[in-house]
This record gives C-alpha cells, structure tokens and sequence, in this order.
C-alpha cells in the first residue's frame, strides 16, 4: 500500500483546514490534507461573515482579493435590518458598507476600524472554493477527496493515519510528523483523543431552510439587506440573503416548548417570518436545522496530535464568529508548527498553542451564548401591537427598533472579538506588569501591552503596518537611537527570522508609548522596551521556548 508522507496530516478541507494548510505551505512545510467530500463539493449553507481578523490573515497568504470579490453583488447592500417581517415595516437598521464602497466608506459602527482589512459578507458556499484553489495551488500541498481517515497511531517520531478511498475501497496510508483534526464538530479525531465538551450542549434550536424565492428581492419595500430580523406576533426569525438575487436562508427559532424539528411547521413558518402568503412561490433547496450550543473541549493536543476549529469548539454563532475563531486557531497553530518543524524553536513552543488559544474561544463562547440567551428574551417579548397601524404602532417599532440596535450592533460590529482579545498566560510573551485591557463583545481599548494585537496604522510610504511585517517576528524601532544590534545579533545567532522596522514616532497611533515594540506573526505584542532587552539571549531563549534556557 502507497504511503503518503508529509511533515503535516490535516484531516478535513473545511475553512480551518485548508486555511491551516496554506499557512504551512507558505511557511515551507509540505502538508496532506484528508477530506470525505468530493472536489468541489459545495458545503452546508451556513457561516455568512468573515470577520475583519481574518480577513487580514487572508491578506497575508495572498487570497484576501479573491474573497472580497465573491459573495454578493458590489452594489448589494450589507445592512441588517429589524422589521416586523422580511416584507414588512422596517424598525431600525446597521448600516454595513457593502463591497463597493467597503474599503471607502468609514461611517457607520463597523466603518472606523482600525483595519487594512474590514469584514467581509459572503456564504460558505462561495468562501470555502476559493480557499480550496489557493489551498491547492500551493507547492507542498497535497490534498485528498473522498478520502476518508478512519484511524491514528503515535509513536515518538510522528503519527501514521489510516484512511479509505471512498470511491474505490483502496486503503491509503498518511505518515506524518504532526497531525490535526480539523474534521468538525462531530470530530473523530478529538474521540480518538479521549478530548471530552465541556459546556451546554443545547441553548436553542433553529429550523434553517435554504431556499430559492426568485420573487421576494421585489417585494421587499425600500433598501434590502444582507441580514433580516423578522419579529412580529407569529413568528420571529431571520432571512440571510446568500446570492443577493433569488437564494436565502431563513432562521425559524424555536420557542422553549418546540424541540422536534419536523413537529413544527417549516412552511408556515417561513411564510410569517417573510411575510408572504400562501399564493407565493418558493423552493426548498436543503434544510439546515441546527442546534447552537456552548461546548469547548477541554484539550487541544495529545501529543503530536492536535485539534482546530469546530473540533475544538461549537458554540451558537452569533456575532458570526465560529469559523472566523477557528481560523485564529489555524493561523496560530501553523506558527508554531512552523517554527519548531523549521528548528528554531524548540518542542515546548507547541504547548503555546492550547495555552493561548484554549482561554480565548472559551470566552468567545461565553460572549456569544450571552448574546443568545438576551436574543431568546426579547424573541419572548415581541410586542403584540408591533403591526398595528397609527401613531402609537409607530411608537412601538420606534422602540422594538431602538432595542434591537442597541443589543445587535455588538454583535454584528463586534469590534472586541476582533481586536479586543489577548493572549495572558502564554510562555511566548514577556508580561511586563500593566495589565490589557478589558474588551467586550462589541468594543475594545487598543493597546500594546505584551499580548494584545499591536494597533494597525497606515506607514509613510502608504503600506499597511501589517504588510510591512515579516513572515516571524517584527521588531518595531520608534527611535533610531536605541541600538538593537544585541538583540538582532542574539536572533540570528538561533535563527529566529526576525524584521527590523525603523519608524517616526508621530506617525503611531498614541498606544505606541515605548521605543521598542516586538511583534509576532499574529500580529500579537510579544515584548515591548524602552531599551534593548537587558539580556538580549534570554528574551530569544523564551521565544523560541529554548528547552537550555541559554539561547544559541
Ligand atoms: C447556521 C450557522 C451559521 C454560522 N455562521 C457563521 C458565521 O457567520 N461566522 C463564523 O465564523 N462561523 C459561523 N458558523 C460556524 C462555521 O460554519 C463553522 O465554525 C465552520 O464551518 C468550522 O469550520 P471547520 O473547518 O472547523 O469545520 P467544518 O466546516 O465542519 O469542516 C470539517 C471538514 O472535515 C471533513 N471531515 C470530517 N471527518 C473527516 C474524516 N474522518 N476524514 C476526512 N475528512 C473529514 C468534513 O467533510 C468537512 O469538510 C455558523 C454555523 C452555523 C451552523
């Protein structure tokens, strides 16, 4: 039996495996990836956000442009909007640059961020294709479809992957130096592993349909929008347009009481949340009913084996950012591997990746299973007169409309989740007493305390700072004067890749208070001085989590 060899196996070509794969192909690893689905199969209608920290690490391996050229058309509005039903009375609206003006137009809750790289609208139908040709045409991957893993086994040297061709029956044999299960939430891998869910598995159900209604884009009264809250007396739900011309998918939340999916009626349903009656015409394309839960596992890694994504962590997507953390989780575990399979850190940086990663999604889930238990409140608490005629009808909306801004807006511009976080504990990054700062889900201090995401801004010569990073580490040098020459001298004497970037001061934004301030791939603050590290050796010896402690 032919055995495939790589220094990394990746078991499933979702977004968190095939991002994962185009990060380490790019860092110069040769990569295998495993995935049952046939190529080009379409996966399940369901993430409809690629966030902004994303979209910058998009940028970065090169297919940011390609995304943000799919989705929906320039011109189709990116709003979400509450009204009584999809074609019924608007209350209130977020404003969301669409495609057209995106990188333009800097008004409105999502427009100011401090980014090269704002968030992007588009289904994963049409992500997930594109990061497969990009995935694809990296020299060093090579992927598999139909290819099924069924089993692993360990040894001290790396891990041998048993897998089936789904096509033909034929046994193929993986051998590899790390593994990771990117292989979703039912993943088989994290079983094998012994890695139990902690959390709530169940917080509320959702009957979702996929459906062709070539005729509702008309008859929606006034400006459409990429996201509908319908809230009315019958129903509450939401309509996400997938093509901008005929396709959606349409969100019937469940009450507490409705637990079987085929108990409830999906047709009337989708009727009273599009506000549409019996004489129009839709199709089913699929049904994607879902159960949003808050489960984070309570390991990442046995091992040379580790897990990624929905693999990881499933929780109930709101704020749209499930996919989007995963991706975080690829782009930090791919570093790591990188640098340790390149041999300028040593083994223990892999521990970095669980200890970094492992306390964020936990949060990230808290945050968003707040956010839906509030959702399930005021679901409970739609007024009755919301479609009643008049002034005090006005009234009311006026204030279902208030309300509902006020709770969505962080959620849908959640300016925390994307530049808010940072890594506490990590053995990567050198605390130096002042604490980060508090985020939300909706807003965040920037800041450049060691952990947190060095704040972006615009260069002399126009460049993105973020562009200018080199592919490891960055050195950002505010004062030409303060020598670094130790430092680089310290680097380069273990190899770690390191960029020297002399800026003027007052083109920084005010966070940037110190000389000297050390950047990671990731974009995370690593270290930060008024002067060269007092021990230039020990500072390299920790990032590269030097098993001598000496350095060199
Ligand atoms: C309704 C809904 C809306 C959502 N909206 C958003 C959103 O707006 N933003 C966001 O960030 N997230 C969103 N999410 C979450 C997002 O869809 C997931 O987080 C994302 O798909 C996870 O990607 P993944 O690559 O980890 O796993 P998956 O997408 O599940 O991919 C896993 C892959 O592994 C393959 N596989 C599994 N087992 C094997 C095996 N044994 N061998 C080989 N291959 C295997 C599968 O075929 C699959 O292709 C949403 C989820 C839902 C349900």
């Amino acid at each position: 039996m032919p055995t495939l060899e790589a220094e990394v196996a990746i078991v499933g070509a979702g977004p968190v495996g095939l991002t994962l794969a185009i990060d380490l192909a790019q860092r110069g690893r040769s990569v295998v990836v495993l995935e049952t689905r046939h190529r080009g199969e379409p996966p399940n209608v369901k993430c409809n956000h690629v966030a902004a920290r994303t979209m910058e690490q998009f940028r970065r391996l090169g297919v940011a442009h390609k995304v943000r050229d799919a989705g929906l058309p320039p011109d189709y509005p990116n709003d979400v909007v509450f009204r009584t039903s999809v074609t019924g009375i608007e209350l209130s609206r977020i404003h969301i640059p669409g495609r057209a003006t995106r990188y333009s137009d800097t008004s409105g809750p999502d427009g100011w961020w401090p980014t090269p790289e704002p968030p992007h609208r588009i289904n994963q139908i049409y992500l997930e294709p594109i990061l497969f040709a990009h995935a694809e045409s990296q020299p060093g991957v090579t992927i598999r479809n139909r290819c099924e893993a069924t089993g692993f086994a360990q040894d001290d040297d790396g891990v041998s992957i048993e897998a089936r061709d789904l096509d033909g029956g034929a046994a193929v044999r993986v051998r590899a130096r790390y593994m990771i299960g990117c292989d979703g939430g039912r993943s088989r891998v994290k079983k094998a592993l012994g890695i139990a869910f902690a959390g709530t598995p169940v917080i509320q159900k959702v009957q979702s349909t996929y459906i062709r209604a070539p005729g509702l884009l008309e008859r929606i009264p006034g400006k459409p929008a990429w996201s509908c809250y319908a809230s009315n007396p019958r129903r509450s739900g939401v309509c996400f347009a997938i093509d901008g011309k005929e396709t959606w998918l349409v969100h019937n939340h469940f009450q507490a009481h409705e637990t079987d999916f085929e108990a409830v009626d999906r047709d009337a349903s989708i009727r009273h949340i599009l506000g549409v009656g019996p004489e129009f015409d839709y199709e089913i394309l699929s049904k994607e009913d879902w159960i949003g839960r808050r489960l984070v596992a309570e390991r990442f890694r046995e091992g040379r084996v580790f897990i990624c994504g929905d693999a990881a962590h499933l929780w109930v997507p709101y704020a749209g950012y499930g996919m989007n953390a995963g991706i975080a989780d690829a782009m930090n575990l791919s570093w790591h591997l990188s640098s340790h399979l390149a041999g300028w850190a040593d083994a223990p940086v892999l521990d970095a990746y669980e200890i970094e990663r492992q306390p964020i999604t936990d949060q990230v889930s808290r945050f968003a299973m707040d956010h839906a238990q509030q959702m399930i409140k005021a679901r409970g608490a739609v007024p009755p007169r919301i479609e009643e005629e008049g002034a005090e009808g006005d009234a009311i909306r006026a204030e279902a409309g208030r309300r509902a801004y006020e709770l969505n807006v962080q959620q849908f511009c959640c300016a925390g989740l994307n530049f808010g976080y940072f890594y506490e504990r990590s053995p990567l990054i050198v605390d130096d007493g002042e604490a980060p700062p508090a985020y939300t889900m909706g807003s965040f201090t920037a800041s450049t305390v060691p952990g947190c995401r060095a704040p972006h801004f615009v260069l002399g010569d126009g460049r993105s700072l973020y562009d200018a990073f080199g592919s490891d580490y960055t050195l950002l040098r505010f004062d030409a004067a303060v020598d670094v020459a130790p430092f680089v001298a310290a680097t380069r004497e273990r190899g770690l890749p390191l960029t020297v970037l002399d800026i003027a001061r007052d083109i920084a934004p005010a966070e940037y208070r110190h000389a000297l301030v050390l950047c990671r791939a990731d974009h995370h603050v690593a270290w930060r001085g008024d002067a060269g590290p007092e021990d230039p050796r020990a500072l390299v010896a920790q990032l590269c989590s030097d098993l001598h402690g000496g350095g060199g």
